[in-house]
């Protein structure tokens, strides 16, 4: 009977196969979500022990803080578009300018002289 071990439960490859277009089947590695024919236990060691490391610019540590950084400034940039949305107009016309959303009162003229 088909999966009644507890080798057949394991947890399945995740890849697709090239040859029939169909789920891989394959057990996955421990760890991995996919088998060992794709790619589980794969690539080079990270940061300074990869032969291809140069000066830590582009290692993932290095490459996830700029991205956090670009992610903060597109935040700031999305916080002009809300003042676009407004009609252009900055944050303190907003809010109603250097009256503060008072209404302003207008000077009586008197014409005393008869
Ligand atoms: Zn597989």
């Amino acid at each position: 009977m088909k999966g009644t071990l507890a080798m057949h439960r394991s947890p399945r490859c995740t890849a697709t196969s090239k040859r029939t277009r169909l789920a891989c089947q394959a057990p996955a590695v421990t760890g991995w979500t996919v088998c060992r024919f794709h790619g589980a236990g794969g690539g080079g060691p990270k940061g300074k022990r990869n032969g291809a490391y140069r000066h830590g610019l582009n290692t993932a540590e290095a490459m996830a803080g700029r991205r956090a950084l670009a992610a903060l400034l597109r935040r700031i940039r999305e916080g002009d578009k809300v003042n676009e949305a407004w009609g252009g107009k900055s944050t303190e016309t907003r809010l109603g300018g250097r009256n503060g959303g008072r209404k302003v009162m207008k000077k009586k003229i008197v014409n005393n002289i008869k």
